[in-house]
């Protein structure tokens, strides 16, 4: 396992992997590695001949009062998990590298990121997208893996790649979850016991609604009333958002249909969690 941190380096490396007729798949993380990432690296590895996975904490995608500085980190341990994973190549640029003195292009996909963590989070999705272009441009994938867990990120990479006529496959992996239901994630890590143990609502409110479409529950109000009800149920908890959208335009729909997704962002206590179900 190499690990490269100039982008002109390892573009260089990858031109030569294309030019040998090998398939890059490419999972770019912000590192901190867990088994969603390893999820991603495994699938990787199973569908291409070379493996290559991005660290990099992009300072873009932060906004001005968020964990930039305090984001967790641990690239011993990523290069463990990498390296069990079979990662063939390990891409860690700098900031200097990435965004150098005087930088200003940024990419913006539009109202596909003017729901949910675009509302909260002004500015997240334009670092997001700005820094995905950038890595594609890099390591020239042919397939680039993504969680389910960023479903509206999901969405934007989706529509980024077709409307700038990126030639790269994008496949999206399910939700890996903690036996009791939460969602996997760097930012876990933040959580005190407790609300370790408080932050199950979330999973438990997301499973909640699933059930009731089931049952035949179409009303979004009502099902999003009722999720809503639960998560507060713990003191902990305040709600960002809860909502029923359509999984590709990232709008809010009334009625659950094929497409629909609950997404939700909670803080519990100061930790912002995410997490969705698809209900369609
Ligand atoms: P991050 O390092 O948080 O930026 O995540 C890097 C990639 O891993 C993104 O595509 C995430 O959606 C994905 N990911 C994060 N957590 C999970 C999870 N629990 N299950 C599956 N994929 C995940």
């Amino acid at each position: 396992m190499r690990i490269i941190k100039s982008p002109a380096k390892m573009h260089e490396i990858c031109r030569s992997f294309s030019a040998k007729g090998k398939t890059i798949g490419f999972v770019p993380t912000m590192g901190y590695l867990h088994q969603g990432h390893v999820s991603l690296l495994e699938k990787a590895r199973k569908e291409n001949d070379i493996v290559i996975l991005s660290i990099y904490v992009n300072p873009t995608q932060f906004g001005p009062k968020e964990d930039l500085k305090k984001y967790p980190r641990d690239i011993g341990n990523d290069k463990k998990l990498a390296k069990r994973s079979k990662t063939d190549i390990i891409f860690i640029p700098s900031d200097k590298d990435m965004y150098p003195q005087g930088y200003g292009t940024f990419v913006d996909v539009g109202s596909v990121t003017n729901n949910l963590c675009g509302i909260s989070r002004p500015g997240h999705f334009k670092g997001v997208a700005t820094i995905v272009t950038k890595l594609f441009n890099i390591v020239i994938p042919n397939i680039a893996y993504f969680g389910q867990k960023d479903v509206q990120q999901c969405a934007v990479i989706k529509k980024l790649v077709s409307e700038l006529n990126m030639f790269v496959k994008i496949k999206v992996l399910p939700i890996k979850r903690e036996n009791d239901g939460l969602a996997i994630s760097s930012r876990n890590v933040y959580l005190s016991e407790k609300e370790r143990e408080d932050s199950r609502i979330l999973c438990s409110a997301l499973y909640y609604a699933k059930k009731s479409v089931k049952h035949g529950q179409r009303s979004s109000d009502k099902i999003i009333a009722k999720a809503k009800k639960m998560i507060l149920s713990k003191r902990s908890a305040k709600i960002d958002y809860v909502k029923i959208v359509s999984q590709d335009t990232m709008k809010d729909i009334d009625k659950v249909e094929k497409k629909a997704v609950m997404a939700i962002a909670v803080f519990i206590g100061k930790t912002r969690l995410i997490d969705n179900i698809v209900l369609g």
